[in-house]
């Protein structure tokens, strides 16, 4: 612990003070007593040891004598990991996050302690994977009575894991119970505003179905990277996109869900010419000829129609710039003059909610959700026909996705523009698209429209997908918990 943490109060474990204990006695509880797996497993384990190396140090750290090879194999077996003689001198990078994940918890778990710490131990997971390394965790924790404290941002994890819930609002616990009751009876502001920001999973109705010529068709867009050969791992190639066709219509969402490195990236990149395909052809309304094909100064004019919203809101936006310069750039660019995009900047701050005084400060001075409404802003200035929107809510919390999905909505109707909205979320894509392509590995599996293809999924992946989602039919509705008034001041 850092010297210059203090921390007070009394946390007892088994009877005793863990607050103020020497150093070398906490460290012997955490690890033999208390087990602790983390949101990331690259950086806690060692890179440059074998896994099977790093469970060996748990024990000689402890003190237990050996030898270790057969716990440690059957230790990782015992995680579900596929052939634990081999795998165990492996080192971490060759490891999926989901067996990373299942080594942490090998570690976690080598000395048998009687509490497991998790924090945000499936965050960075794929859904699938998630599901299978919290069975994991309730399987391990059947079998060793242990007890789990699982910290999580997600109430479908709570809902399917809990039996006791806390819920934590700026360094303290506002409300705690049985899950059941927090979950179906919240009796704190915070905690409904959070229950009421999880997206319901019910079809949304089905908007008349546009008759016009689609705005956007992409046809059999083809890329593969030539990797470069890494430090770690030989040249390879990977078919990132496979053949992936199509369509947008003016005033349509339609969302390209599943799973990471399933290829939503590159291909929503493609659309806007932010990457060069290897073959396919993206056609715009008005605009002859393949969008893919043209030359620059074909494709400034274009450039303009199609623009685009990153996931990331703090890596998006230049930091030395004011938020006038970023979201007036593309206008100034295409010879707006100053006044002009003054004025045009003022009324897209309030389209997107931010005050006008935004103009002059910095992006730091803002919270990640208002950055993503900057970020909306930018790709607004020149009136697209198109926005290709790649995660844009995924990185924010909750309550905060609730209502860029809703600015997303509410823009959508008054523009009329056609979104191409990406993500990894079925609750998100339920709320919002219209339409959904389901990929993986590159290829579109199942498409159609949201209500059919997420209320009865064709292909068995969506079905796999949509099993995985947490706390599928456990959650109340948002209307059965939203508090009253909703329009606290965004963070
Ligand atoms: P998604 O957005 O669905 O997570 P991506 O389009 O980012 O998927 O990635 C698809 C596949 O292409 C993955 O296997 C990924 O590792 C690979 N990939 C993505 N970008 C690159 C790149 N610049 N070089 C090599 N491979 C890449
Ligand atoms: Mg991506």
């Amino acid at each position: 612990m850092p010297k210059s943490l203090k921390v007070e109060g009394t946390i007892r474990y088994d009877g005793q003070n863990l607050v103020g204990l020497a150093p070398g006695l906490h460290r012997r509880i955490r690890g033999s007593r208390i087990g602790m797996v983390f949101q990331e497993p690259m950086a806690a384990l060692n890179p440059v040891m074998k896994v099977g190396k790093q469970i060996e140090e748990v024990f000689r750290f402890h003190n237990v004598p050996g030898p270790y090879d057969d716990r440690i194999v059957a230790l990782l077996a015992s995680m579900g990991l596929p052939e634990p003689e081999l795998l165990r001198h492996a080192y971490p990078f060759r490891l999926s996050g989901g067996q990373r994940q299942r080594v942490m918890i090998a570690m976690a778990l080598a000395l048998d302690p009687d509490l497991l710490i998790a924090d945000e131990p499936t965050t960075a997971l794929d859904v699938t994977t998630q599901k299978q390394i919290l069975s994991l965790l309730k399987a391990a924790q059947d079998e060793r009575h242990m007890a789990i404290m699982l910290i999580t941002h997600d109430f479908g994890v709570v809902a399917d894991v809990g039996d006791e819930v806390a819920v934590m609002q700026e360094g303290r616990i506002v409300e705690r119970g049985s899950v059941r009751e927090v979950l179906h009876n919240p009796q704190h502001d915070y905690t409904r505003t959070l229950l009421a920001a999880v997206p319901d999973l019910s079809p949304r109705p089905a908007r008349a179905a546009s008759a016009a010529p689609p705005l956007l068709t992409a046809t059999d867009v083809t890329k593969t990277y030539k990797g470069r050969a890494g430090l770690f791992a030989p040249r390879r190639e990977v078919q990132a996109v496979k053949g992936v066709s199509l369509k947008l219509a003016r005033g349509e969402t339609v969302g390209i869900v599943g799973e990471s490195g399933s290829g939503k990236s590159t291909f929503a990149r493609i659309v806007v010419r932010l990457l060069k395909a290897d073959s396919g052809e993206v056609r715009l309304e008005g605009v002859p000829g393949n969008l893919l094909a043209l030359d620059h100064r074909q494709l400034a004019p274009v450039r303009r129609r199609v623009q685009m919203v990153f996931q990331d809101p703090f890596a998006s936006l230049n930091p030395r710039r004011t938020v006038f310069e970023i979201v007036a750039q593309g206008l100034l660019a295409h010879g707006v003059d100053r006044r002009t995009a003054r004025k045009r900047v003022d009324e897209l701050l309030d389209l997107v909610a931010l005050d006008p005084s935004a103009a002059e400060r910095y992006p730091n001075a803002f919270s990640g959700g208002q950055r993503q409404r900057i970020g909306i802003a930018r790709a607004l200035a020149l009136e697209p026909d198109v926005i290709v929107a790649d995660e844009p809510v995924s990185a924010l919390d909750v309550s905060i996705q609730a209502r860029v999905l809703e600015l997303f909505a509410s823009i959508q109707a008054r523009l009329g523009i056609g979104l191409l909205f990406i993500t990894h979320d079925l609750r998100v894509a339920a709320q919002i698209c219209d339409h959904v392509a389901v990929m993986r590995n590159g290829a579109v599996v199942e498409e159609g429209e949201s209500a059919q293809v997420l209320f009865d999924p064709a292909h068995e992946y969506t079905r796999l997908l949509i099993d995985s989602i947490p706390g599928l039919g456990k959650l109340p509705t948002k209307r059965a918990v939203a508090p009253a008034a909703t329009d606290a001041p965004e963070r």
